[in-house]
This record gives C-alpha cells, structure tokens and sequence, in this order.
C-alpha cells in the first residue's frame, strides 16, 4: 500500500492530455491558456476577475501590494495558518497582528478582529481554515467603513459555501491556491478573484513586472515597440503549461469537492462516539458547503497527540499538524516580540491536532485502513 498522506493530487489522462496539447502548441508561457483558465475561474466562482500567479504566495503578495499596505501599517490575520498568509504583508514593509480563533470554527474570532482594529490597520487577512467558510459578513461592512481592505485567504476554500454566499463574497479580494494538496492543481499556482476593477489593473501589473503596454495608459511615448514600467513588480507570472492542467482540472471540481464530503462524512460517523476525539460534522445544507481541504482530528488530551500522530506515521498514514501557530515562529518572536501565551486559544488547538487524509482519489481500502487505526488507538 502507498503510504497515505493527508492531502494528494488527482491526475487522469485527460489532464495529461491537455498539458502534452499546450507542450507541442506555439506558446508555454503568457499565451492563450493564461486567460482562458482566468475565465473559466471567474465562472466557477461566481466574479467578475481572476487573476493567475506562479504560486498562491505570489497571489497573496500581489494581493497586499493592490491594497495600498506600507511600510509600518498594521494587518491583522489568524496565528493558525501557513506562514504564507502574512507573508505578503511582511513583504511590504507591514507588521503582523493576530487574532486568537474561535474553539468551534478554529477561524479567527470576528469579535476579537473588530476588537484589534486601529489607526494603523490597513489590512485584514481571513483564513478559510480547513476549508470551513469564514464568517466574512459579519466582518466587511465594519471593516470598510474604516477603508480596511479584506484579503480573504481562501486557499483552503474553493467550492466553499456560507448560507449561499461564496469566498468571493463580503471581501476585496480572494486567493486560492493550486498547489498539489489543494482543491485542484497546476503543480504551483494561484489566482487572486475580485470583483473591483482598480485591483484588478494592479495585480495584473504586479505580476509583471510593473510593465503595462496599454496605450491608454502610457505617459511618453506611443510607438508600436513601447512599454513602460510604472511600479516595482516582479516576475511572477504563470504558464500555460500549467494553466492547460487547470482548466482541466478545475472541470472536475464539483466531484472532487463531493468525494471530500463523502469521506469527511464516513470520518464523522466513525468517529464520533470515540471519547479520545472531536471531528467535525459536515454541513447538511447545499447552501453552506464546507470544502474540507482538511480533516482536522483534535484529540480531547493534548498529552495523546505525539502518541497518536507517531502511531499514525509508524503505520503508513502520513498524518500532519495544521499549524504550528505563527507567533511562535523564532520570526515572529525575534523581529516583533511574540511569546507563549499570547494565543492561548490557539496554543491549546497546536497542542491537540492532527490532520487525517482527507482527498478525492483516497481508495476505499486506504479509508477504512485509516478508520481501523483511529478506532484501535
Ligand atoms: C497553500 C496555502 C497558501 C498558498 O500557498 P502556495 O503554496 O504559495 O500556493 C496560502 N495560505 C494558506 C493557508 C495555504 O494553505
């Protein structure tokens, strides 16, 4: 048996198919596949832009880069969440605040986010954590009054729904990401949605190089060969090699997204009579849609996590811990003083979880190999 890891790619002949079509086509990077996989995003979830990056990291960078974040300003994010969620802020100059999360969504408390708002906040970054939708409603409209720019990371998120609404909904702009563990893939990549036009120019700028060739925008000159670069950007473009994998890809969403369900639905059942665990119940609603990028097990005795996540590892489930929190990293604790004790909300969380394998291509065999371990720890 394959050692079973907690998140995997689904790869078919058809995906396969599509990258080989682009590999003999004219263009591998910036030609047609580029837009066609912007479009067919903004479709599938429901905005107006799309924006693709090389990486979900890159997205997020661009993302804080359109807001307008400086040097010095304030952002507030989740302390449990992968580093990269804060890290297009600390590329800007800007400085990490934290909000303690919520004992039942493990998503920042939105009490606790208005609550940590000041002057000097210029950001707020959401995290979808697991794929459970974060409450952004409850959020955005106080948070705009005060001209706060909402980030939603939804890399855990795609196909993620609350009471109707979607990860594009209540926010200025949301990431996913299509590395090989999330929803869908491209080996690398991500994408920023949004509805507002001014973003949209921004990011589009950012991801090259701060370039535009737009004759309407250019300040010197109008000949044919001209461009100029008007801002401080990168090369952070995607290509068409792994957008033709996308497109692919993002056609058997749905699925992918219904099979999380399933499995997050059989884990439930399982387990929850087990007095060592707290799992989590799917939704049964088809207006709010938990997209399960994770299935995170907390163990009701921090002191039987390291028992259970080597057990799990000794027999060939490659279980993992999302996430160690961020202001305990010796980053966060040397360049802006975080300590133990700061979050201990989401300190307790780090001490008691572990993640199970939760992907569309887990066989049946491989689930109910995982079940018997759990049911016999
Ligand atoms: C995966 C992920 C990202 C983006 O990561 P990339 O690997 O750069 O695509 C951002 N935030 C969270 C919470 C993630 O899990």
């Amino acid at each position: 048996m394959r050692t079973i890891s907690y998140g995997r790619q689904y790869i078919d002949d058809d995906d396969i198919s599509e990258v080989v079509k682009t590999l003999k086509s004219d263009y591998l990077t910036q030609g047609p596949k580029v837009s066609e996989f912007e479009e067919a995003l903004c479709k599938y979830c429901g905005c107006e832009y799309a924006v693709l990056f090389s990486n979900g990291t890159a997205a997020l960078h661009g993302a804080y880069f359109a807001s307008g974040i400086e040097k010095g300003d304030e952002f507030i994010t989740t302390p449990i969440t992968f580093a990269a969620s804060a890290n297009g802020g600390l590329y800007m100059g800007a400085v990490p605040v934290f909000s303690d999360i919520d004992k039942e969504t493990y998503n920042a408390d939105p009490d606790e986010i208005i609550k940590s708002v000041n002057e000097k906040t210029k950001v707020v970054t959401p995290v979808s954590y697991g794929g459970n939708l974060y409450p952004l409603k409850k959020i955005y409209e106080p948070l705009r009054k005060k001209g706060i720019v909402v980030i939603h990371d939804a890399a855990h998120a795609l196909g993620a729904k609350k009471d109707g609404f979607k990860i594009t909904d209540f926010c200025d702009m949301a990431m996913v990401s299509f590395h090989p563990v999330k929803h869908i893939t491209t080996g690398e990549g991500g994408a920023i949605l949004t509805n507002d036009r001014t973003f949209f120019e921004r990011l589009k700028l950012f991801r090259n190089h701060g370039i535009t060739k737009n004759p309407d925008d250019l300040k010197f000159s109008k000949e044919p060969w001209y461009y100029e670069m008007r801002e401080l950007g990168y090369n952070y473009r995607i290509t068409d090699i792994q957008c033709a994998l996308g497109i692919s890809q993002l056609k058997k969403a749905d699925k992918f997204l219904k099979r999380r369900n399933e499995i997050a639905g059989i884990y439930y059942e399982e387990f929850k009579g087990l007095d060592k665990f707290k799992v989590i119940k799917p939704y049964d609603d088809e207006n709010t849609i938990n997209s399960f990028h994770l299935y995170p097990v907390l163990l009701r005795n921090s002191k039987d996590r390291k028992r259970f996540f080597e057990y799990m590892r000794e027999n060939n489930v490659w279980v993992q811990v999302h996430y160690i929190p961020l202001h305990l990293m010796p980053y966060y604790r040397d360049n802006f003083g975080f300590k133990e004790g700061d979050f201990p909300t989401a300190e307790d969380f780090y001490g008691r979880e572990v993640s199970i394998p939760i992907f569309p291509s887990l066989s049946d065999e491989e689930l109910q190999h995982v079940i018997t371990l759990m049911r016999k720890f």
